[in-house]
């Protein structure tokens, strides 16, 4: 890898992933947002070939096939997500900066591989907020909603393998915490909230 930087962020569905990927790629519109394939159905509002690639299964195992993807995985709802490969390292050789959405299993399969990656935990500020989050985006049925929150659980304790762990209670603050993680500035903590009881979740959580 040259000196481009490859930030993988990860959190529970619900917490706020594309919502803080979104602010950070107005401000930096030269940043490489990487597409992910996946086989889920869109949501409403969200906009094939910038949201996702949505494709079949049998196109996903095609890809997979052709080792394509930098990782992948079947994710708990029955779909599969994965990240292909060759946008990233383009934009890695040029030295720009690429910004993946992944799940933790999708997150420690790029950390593996590219061990410069620089992992980032979003957490939510309490289960009952996540779940908030996931009923107000009201595009997930119940038992779908069920799902992810038992799936949550199993990520947020994943969060120890991150090198950063960022709470999203306040969106603002949120950015702000993202952006000097980004600018990889040293006052950036290893761990911003890890010892901190703000992240009353991992509590909730363990
Ligand atoms: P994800 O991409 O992690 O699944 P989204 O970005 O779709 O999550 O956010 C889920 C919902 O939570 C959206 O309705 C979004 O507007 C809302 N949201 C995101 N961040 C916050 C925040 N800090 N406070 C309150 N609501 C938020
Ligand atoms: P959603 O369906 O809510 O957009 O995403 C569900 C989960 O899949 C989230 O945890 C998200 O981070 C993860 N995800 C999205 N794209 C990828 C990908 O390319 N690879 C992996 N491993 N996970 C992904």
């Amino acid at each position: 890898m040259n000196q481009g930087k490859l930030i993988v962020i990860s959190g529970p569905s619900g917490v706020g992933k594309s919502s803080v990927i979104g602010e950070i790629l107005k401000r930096h519109p030269d940043y490489l947002f990487s597409v992910s394939a996946t086989t889920r159905a869109p949501r409403p509002g969200e906009v094939p070939g910038v949201s996702y690639h949505y494709i079949t299964e049998e196109e996903f195992k095609t890809l997979v096939a052709q080792n394509a993807l930098l990782e992948y995985n079947h994710y708990a709802s029955g779909d599969y997500y994965g990240t292909p490969a060759a946008p990233i390292l383009q934009t890695i050789a040029a030295g720009g900066t690429a910004l993946l959405d992944v799940d933790p299993n999708g997150a420690l399969q790029v950390a593996k591989q590219y061990p410069q990656a620089v992992l980032v935990f979003l957490a939510p500020p309490s289960m009952t907020e996540l779940r908030r989050r996931l009923e107000g985006r009201n595009d997930t049925p119940p038992e779908k909603i069920l799902a992810r929150l038992a799936q949550a659980r199993w990520e947020i304790q994943q969060a120890e393998h991150y090198r950063y762990l960022v709470l999203n209670d306040d969106f603002d603050d949120c950015v702000a915490r993202m952006e000097e993680i980004l600018s990889g500035s040293e006052n950036a903590q290893r761990s911003l909230y890890a010892n901190n009881s703000d992240l009353k979740i991992l509590k909730e959580v363990y």
